[in-house]
């Protein structure tokens, strides 16, 4: 569980929370001018760190877009 508050767009809490935890393990501050990534040592952006940006994006998607009609009235 993440205990990071989550900023005010997030409108997914739970799928912004397991991002958290990836977003942070797959990140290139090791291997600046290399680009690799520094868990995984793979080319950057590696697969998860593409997996875990795009869950963090859709976290933020507002809840009439994701979906439509369960917004109140
Ligand atoms: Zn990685």
């Amino acid at each position: 569980m993440y205990d990071e508050q989550p900023p005010a767009d997030v409108t997914d809490i739970r799928l912004w929370q397991d991002a958290q935890p990836v977003l942070r393990r797959h990140h290139q501050d090791a291997f600046p001018n290399e680009r690799r990534c520094a868990f995984c040592h793979v080319d950057w952006p590696c697969q998860p760190r593409l997996w875990a940006d795009q869950a963090d994006r859709a976290s933020r998607i507002p809840v009439a877009v994701r979906w439509p009609g369960s917004a109140p009235r």
